[in-house]
Order: C-alpha cells, then sequence, then structure tokens
C-alpha cells in the first residue's frame, strides 16, 4: 500500500470515529485534502486514493497545478485571497475559505458578475481573537455578513464560517474555540435567517474535536 493511501485509511478511520462519538453521520463531514506542499505525483495518487477536494493556500498554486488533473479535483482556497488575484482564483475555486472584509467580499461580487459565475465563500473568523493576521473579529461578523448577505450580493453567495484557531498545547482550550465558532454560526443563523451549514474548522492535530464541535469541512495535510 503507498503512503497516502495508508495514511489516509487512518484520517478516514479518525473521522469516522469522531461522527461516531459525535453522533453524526459520516457524510456530514468533508475531508480537503492540503496540498500546499505536495506535488503533482503526489496529488495524483492522493486522487487514485480516493480524494477530490483539496486545499492551497495560494492562487498561484493553484492555477499552476489545476491543467493537469482537467477537472477532476474540487479546489478549495484556504490561504488568503488578494483582491488583485481574485479574478484568477474564484473561476476554479469550488470553495472560498478566506473570506475576511466586506470590501473583498464587494470585489468578489462584482468580479464573480463579470465573469459569469457564482462564487461560494465562508467567513474567515479571529475566534481567539489572537494577533493572527487574518480574520473578522467575532463581533465584526454579523455586520459583515449583513452588508454581503443575499440582498446585497448577486453573484457571492456565503454558506458559513472558518477558523484557524491560535494554537493550543491543551487540545480541550482548542475545542473551546471551535465550540465558540459554531455558537457564533448559530447566533447568526438566526439573526439573519441565512442558513450558513458550512463550518471550516480543524487540521491535522485536531481535526477530531473540530468534527466533534461540528465541523463539516476538516483541512488535513500532513497526517495525508
Ligand atoms: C496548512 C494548512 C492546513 C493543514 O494543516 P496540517 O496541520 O498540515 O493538517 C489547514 N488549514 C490551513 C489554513 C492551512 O494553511
Amino acid at each position: 500500500m503507498s503512503t497516502i493511501s495508508e495514511n489516509l485509511r487512518v484520517v478516514e478511520e479518525g473521522i469516522t470515529s469522531a461522527c461516531v462519538t459525535a453522533g453524526r453521520p459520516r457524510n456530514s463531514v468533508q475531508l480537503i485534502a492540503v496540498s500546499k506542499t505536495m506535488s503533482n505525483e503526489l496529488i495524483a495518487e492522493a486522487i487514485t486514493a480516493g480524494l477530490i477536494h483539496f486545499g492551497e493556500n495560494k492562487v498561484q498554486e493553484i492555477t499552476a497545478k489545476q491543467p493537469a488533473f482537467h477537472g477532476q479535483i474540487r479546489w478549495h482556497l484556504i490561504g488568503h485571497l488578494q483582491s488583485n488575484k481574485a479574478k484568477k482564483a474564484l473561476p476554479c475555486c469550488h470553495l472560498l475559505h478566506t473570506l475576511d472584509s466586506v470590501e473583498l467580499g464587494r470585489q468578489v461580487d462584482r468580479i464573480s458578475g463579470e465573469l459569469g459565475i457564482k462564487t461560494r465563500a465562508l467567513l474567515q473568523v479571529n475566534i481567539s481573537n489572537d494577533d493572527a493576521k487574518y480574520g473578522l473579529s467575532p463581533e465584526d461578523t454579523a455586520a459583515t455578513l449583513t452588508e454581503l448577505s443575499n440582498k446585497h450580493s448577486q453573484y457571492l453567495e456565503i454558506i458559513g464560517l472558518m477558523t484557524i484557531p491560535v494554537f493550543e498545547e491543551d487540545l480541550e482550550k482548542t475545542r473551546r474555540h471551535f465550540a465558540h465558532l459554531r455558537e457564533l454560526r448559530d447566533h447568526l443563523a438566526v439573526s439573519t435567517g441565512l442558513p450558513l451549514p458550512e463550518l471550516s474548522m480543524g487540521m491535522s492535530h485536531d481535526y477530531q474535536i473540530a468534527i466533534e464541535e461540528g465541523a463539516t469541512l476538516v483541512r488535513v495535510g500532513t497526517s495525508i
């Protein structure tokens, strides 16, 4: 068995057992393989092992890797999007995880309209209020969502929230950050009437507790 398919089997078991613990169906969680350091050969191996959803931090990496795979991959942009890259990024992006300002959202809406596409996105929230460079503060998220909701954006659809919490030695602290993102989502869904079904949270070391706290999209790199 190749290393990737063996690693994938372990991650798959981890996802399944977290789903059982949480009493959630396995198909409520989508694994996104983070391929930011993977060569095309390794990505091809991962596709053979059954993966379709891949995450990249950089637009250039998606546009460079994409032609080799002829539409076999659904690309997730999980790194910061600079507005001058939006035109290149949006056509190849299955889901944008890192919308973090009204200004960027307006640009994404406008450019999607020009391209004749719809763009689905998540609002990135700096849930642990650390000094991370990117992400909305939890307090600003409601206003941003209202400003960018369907009434104002024809081509942009916000379908949930994403977070990268500050690293904690203690996984129970990380769990609290994940729970806060879920609570924020629940609160926003009620106050705005938008369904916001997706929660992108959890990486190699904490995807199981993320699933226990409601993650629907886990972004796993190192473990695969
Ligand atoms: C690299 C990266 C991941 C994957 O992290 P691992 O610890 O390698 O699983 C997930 N999310 C984002 C935003 C990343 O940049």
